[in-house]
């Protein structure tokens, strides 16, 4: 079966009123942030979103997003691939509408459409897999080349452990909260 490749941007409102549903792939390589912060990336991310209103009327999208990337192991320093999976449930806010946003039920998260009404669908996605990146890249202890005896000779403290680049997004993501 042919996959369908989902739209870049989409309107969240019309799409809700037409209760679309989307199961398709967008391609990493359209993810540029995403590549920067991992040694690979599986060709496809693969997603499930559909659009819906809820009994308050109030407008929004939930699905999952799927795929594999390959990281580099901190203790050993070899590749390993890690599974990537994100559950979402966003509702669309207009700018600033910071008072409505404080109302907003807790499972959803806002975010702003643009002047047109629109998502960049694929800016939020790449958002989404980057901060579900692991802040350490570590093989599972099973898997990794230096044992967990020669760890506690080399042990990294966390001074010393990389700090993922996109801890701060993440940081800016809880202060929006
Ligand atoms: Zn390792």
């Amino acid at each position: 079966m042919q996959k369908v490749k989902l739209p870049k941007s989409i309107d969240p409102v019309k799409s809700a009123l037409k209760r679309s549903e989307y199961r398709g792939v967008m391609m990493s390589s359209d993810m540029a942030r995403l590549l920067d912060a991992v040694a690979g990336v599986a060709d496809n991310v693969e997603i499930e979103v559909k659009f819906a209103k809820d009994a308050q009327g109030l407008t929004y999208f939930d699905g999952s997003l799927a795929t594999s990337v390959s990281l580099v192991c901190q203790r050993c320093n070899e590749l390993f691939e890690q599974p990537l999976e994100v559950e979402f449930c966003f509702t669309p806010v207009q700018g600033s509408e910071q008072i409505e946003q404080d109302l907003l039920p807790d499972a959803y998260d806002p975010v702003e459409v643009d002047e047109y009404g629109e998502i960049n669908l694929l800016q939020l996605f790449e958002d989404e897999l980057i901060l579900a990146l692991p802040i350490v890249a570590l093989h599972a202890e099973e898997d990794c080349k230096v044992s967990a005896e020669e760890m506690q000779f080399g042990q990294l403290t966390p001074e010393q452990e990389r700090p993922n680049p996109f801890a701060v997004l993440k940081e800016l993501k809880r202060d929006q909260e």
